[in-house]
């Protein structure tokens, strides 16, 4: 079938809008899914900039991606025509980590994620002039109208909800609560501080809201940003531009420490600030590691957990109607980090998001979501 994809013909080059073909005699375990809306996720921009892993070109990327099946392959038996779902990161389900409860650790996940094909080496999708087109980017290739998925990365939500808010809860918006609820197993009457207060660590903020704990400190460089944290649960903000974060939170907030930490920098001097601030025993999780050695004193680890968590170790099929339950409550009003745009202005999309958090500085999951 023809589809319209914002397909990346070069490195760096900007999305063009295309007409391409998606081979659509589905295998057994594939799903076919109409694209509601999709979140642009910075995951997306690095990898069309070539950064981090390869994905070859030209290519459909996008992997936050929420819409309603339309086609299941004869082995499917999770969702049928007509239920809504988000679509989730691709996992094998039989390696250990799949089979423990675990994916996002999946030991195939690379492959499933980046290859661009399928595991039988085929390629679904083609432009006009009959070359391959890399998809199934995540597993799922979102940035367009039709997106050809694995069962096992469709999620059944609620109909009750608006498809078109839903995706990022696949990615960006998962990684933060699940960091928070899976990773940390924070709990009523704790306290943590969120550095960075984007999508992904507002995300945190929620859950961690949610969960009862009744400090909660925010971090970040834009008072704009700690403005709207403290809207969505903040008791206390720092600006780390003016204030050194530990020294705050040990002397002016919580002398003693935190019980949990959440870096969305990757940053060694973050990091190390981040672990400062806690008790012993207290978790520091990680959403982003740089490619910079990690260098911390080990002093500052007394008896402390410091982890890198993938997609906030979640079991999107048991997590994420789990977090559109507490939006429902609301408990999670995630709706409120997400801005529209037409599907034809995906670039400008990218611009903006780029203005309000340059790459090089930052390199976590967005909201900004675009409108099919
Ligand atoms: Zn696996
Ligand atoms: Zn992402």
């Amino acid at each position: 079938m023809e589809i319209k994809a914002a397909v990346v013909r070069e490195k760096k080059a900007k999305f063009k809008i295309e007409g391409i073909s998606l081979d659509t005699t589905l295998r057994a375990n594939e799903v076919l899914v109409k694209v509601v809306a999709t979140g642009l996720c910075h995951t997306d921009l690095t990898i069309r900039d070539g950064l981090i892993v390869p994905f070859p070109t030209p290519s459909v990327l996008g992997h936050e991606g929420a819409g309603i099946v339309e086609q299941v392959g004869t082995a499917v038996t999770k969702v049928k025509k007509g239920d809504h779902v988000v679509l989730g990161p691709s996992s094998c389900g039989e390696c250990e980590q799949c089979i423990s409860g675990h994916p996002s650790y999946c030991t195939n996940m690379m492959q499933l994620t980046f290859s661009g094909r399928r595991t039988d080496g085929s390629c679904p999708y083609h432009d006009h002039s009959g070359s391959d087109v890399s998809g199934l980017f995540f597993g799922q290739s979102s940035f367009a109208n039709y997106s050809l998925t694995n069962e096992r990365n469709v999620v059944k939500v609620r109909k009750d909800v608006p498809l078109e808010i839903l995706g990022p809860l696949g990615c960006g918006f998962q990684t933060g609560a699940g960091s928070v609820l899976n990773l940390m197993k924070a709990g009523a009457g704790e306290s943590i501080v969120i550095i960075g207060v984007g999508s992904v660590g507002l995300a945190g903020l929620m859950a961690a809201k949610a969960a009862g704990c009744t400090t909660i400190v925010a971090v970040d460089i834009h008072d704009s940003r700690l403005e709207l944290a403290k809207q969505l649960g903040a008791t206390h903000t720092i600006n780390s531009k003016t204030h050194k974060i530990s020294e705050t939170i040990q002397k002016e907030i919580m002398p003693g420490g935190l019980h949990y930490a959440l870096d969305t920098t990757g940053r060694n001097e973050i990091i190390t600030e981040a672990l400062n601030s806690l008790r012993p025993l207290g978790h520091c999780v990680l959403v982003i590691v740089s490619t910079e050695k990690l260098e911390i004193n080990g002093m500052s680890l007394m008896g402390k957990t410091i982890s890198f968590g993938l997609e906030g170790d979640s079991l999107p099929d048991v997590f994420i109607p789990r977090l559109i339950d507490l939006y429902k409550g609301g408990l999670f009003p995630f709706d409120k980090l997400i801005k529209f745009y037409d599907f034809e202005d995906i670039n400008k999309a990218v611009e903006d998001s780029e203005k309000e958090l340059p790459l090089k500085q930052y390199c976590e999951c967005l909201s900004d979501h675009m409108d099919f």
